[in-house]
């Protein structure tokens, strides 16, 4: 039996609720494969349009990324889409654009409409490390305004970046935004699964699908069941085994995020350190992210790794990482400590569509740090498309993605070179 990671999430879970293991076989319109935000609220979205969901989870709901990650709540959908002008032209772009504010009031309309306890707050600063960051955080600004997005946004300089979001001496300036914010992903997954159970989704954990069969009704394998279904949605992310479904395997790098969260500081210090209570990150590819709890925790994240397999003692390294933005904080404890994998695409926008080879088998995946908001958008476009109005799943589908080269064994390398390449240009910018 897998339980959750040990972390501060785990530790503070309101919600204890297990779900059965599959030891039948089921018939059903819909089966989801994966129980992190991407499959239940597509199992959610499913639900609430009156389709029989049948939801399978390897371990436990939120055991993947989902119940682990920083738990910053972001705007915006993909990175540099104008890259995609070519094929989704300017129209489609406001589109994408569109649906990154969208995604954020999706996951806010869920906590309020199931009551969910995950202490949500809003406030959120992206932060800049260096005169090149500022100035894209200007264009972001202006972006942002053009669109007409409908909360407030401050750039601020070094000194009024201190005194309002973060007292350090490493920053250059920062854009806040108060439409985005932070929140307890692991409760927060967890109440959408409750929400989808009352809903009649039939959830259960414990269930890896071993085994994919393809056709007109695909059907999935597990230990001890199977489903078989109108339509399959893979939705494991970064946790998909390649051997299940190579073709979606190779879209996807899963690379190691870390998190480590320190023993409560008193309220002075914490009002000393981020008075406006705000969750941020930085620009840089390794980027630091992080935000103080309600029990007045810093839970500070970063690194990124693509061994594939967990770092034993992250604290290690994020530390140094600490201690640059705080060295106020030089001897401060960390209770805990833990990594997840997240899913990364070639071009960095989230990818859904259905397998060319069997088109009864949908995916929503790739969101790289930004999945939070994302996966509550690709499972609505997903529950869109079932429902008979392809529009915006069919915009998701029309960008192509690439097959990351090398195979299983070598794409994680391959991509730790290209990795080392974006650090070594961002070093030669200021
Ligand atoms: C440390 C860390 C920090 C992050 N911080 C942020 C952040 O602050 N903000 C943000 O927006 N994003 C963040 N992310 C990214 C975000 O967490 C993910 O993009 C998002 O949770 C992906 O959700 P998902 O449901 O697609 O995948 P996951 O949550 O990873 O869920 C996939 C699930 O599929 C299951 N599964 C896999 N294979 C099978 C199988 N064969 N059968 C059944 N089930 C299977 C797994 O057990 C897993 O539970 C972070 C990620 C990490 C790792």
């Amino acid at each position: 039996m897998s339980e959750h990671t040990a972390s501060w999430y785990a530790a503070t879970a309101t919600d204890q609720q297990q779900w059965p293991p599959l030891q039948e076989s089921l018939d059903t319109q819909i089966c989801v494969l994966g129980g992190g935000f991407t499959g239940v609220n597509t199992a959610l979205e499913l639900a609430e349009r009156g389709f029989k969901v049948v939801l399978l989870e390897a371990h436990r709901i939120g055991w993947g990324a989902s119940g682990r990650n920083g738990g910053e709540l972001i705007r915006g959908i993909g990175h540099g889409l104008e890259q995609f002008s070519r094929q989704i032209g300017q129209e489609g772009i406001r589109r994408f654009k569109q649906m990154g504010f969208e995604a954020v009031d999706i996951v806010k309309e869920r906590i309020q409409r199931f009551d969910i306890a995950c202490d949500y707050r809003p406030g959120y600063a992206d932060l800049a490390t260096r005169p090149s960051h500022m100035r894209a955080l200007e264009e972001d600004l202006q972006d942002l305004q053009a669109m007409n997005y409908p909360h407030p946004l401050k750039l601020l300089d070094a000194a009024e970046l201190k005194n309002q979001v973060v007292n350090s001496e490493f920053y250059v300036g920062g854009l806040v935004d108060e439409g985005s914010g932070h929140l307890h992903p692991l409760n927060l997954v967890l109440g959408e699964a409750k929400a989808a159970a009352d809903l009649g989704v039939q959830i259960y954990e414990q269930s890896a699908v071993v085994k994919i069969h393809k056709g007109e009704r695909p059907s999935v394998e597990t230990a001890l069941g199977s489903v078989v279904c109108d339509r399959l949605v893979i939705a494991a992310n970064g946790y998909l085994n390649p051997d299940l479904e190579p073709w979606l395997g190779g879209k996807l790098l899963p690379a190691g995020s870390y998190i480590l969260v320190t023993e409560p500081l008193d309220s002075t210090q914490v009002q000393a350190l981020m008075s406006g209570g705000h969750a941020v990150a930085d620009l840089r590819v390794e980027l630091d992210y992080y935000r103080f709890t309600p029990d007045n925790r810093l839970l500070f994240g970063g690194l990124c790794t693509y061994s594939g397999k967990d770092l034993n003692n992250p604290s290690q390294q994020l530390l140094p990482h600490l201690h640059q933005v705080f060295p106020q904080l030089g001897d401060v404890k960390v209770a805990y400590q833990w990594g997840g994998m997240l899913g990364i695409g070639a071009n960095r926008l989230p990818q859904v569509g259905c397998l060319p080879d069997c088109p009864s088998i949908y995916f929503a995946q790739a969101y790289a740090g930004h999945g939070l908001n994302a996966s509550h958008m690709t499972a609505r476009v997903l529950a869109e498309a079932f429902s008979g109005d392809t529009a915006r799943y069919d915009l998701f589908a029309s960008v192509q993605h690439m097959t990351f080269p090398g195979g299983k064994w070598l794409r994680s390398p391959l991509l730790a070179a290209g990795m080392a390449w974006y650090r070594l240009k961002e070093n030669l910018k200021n």
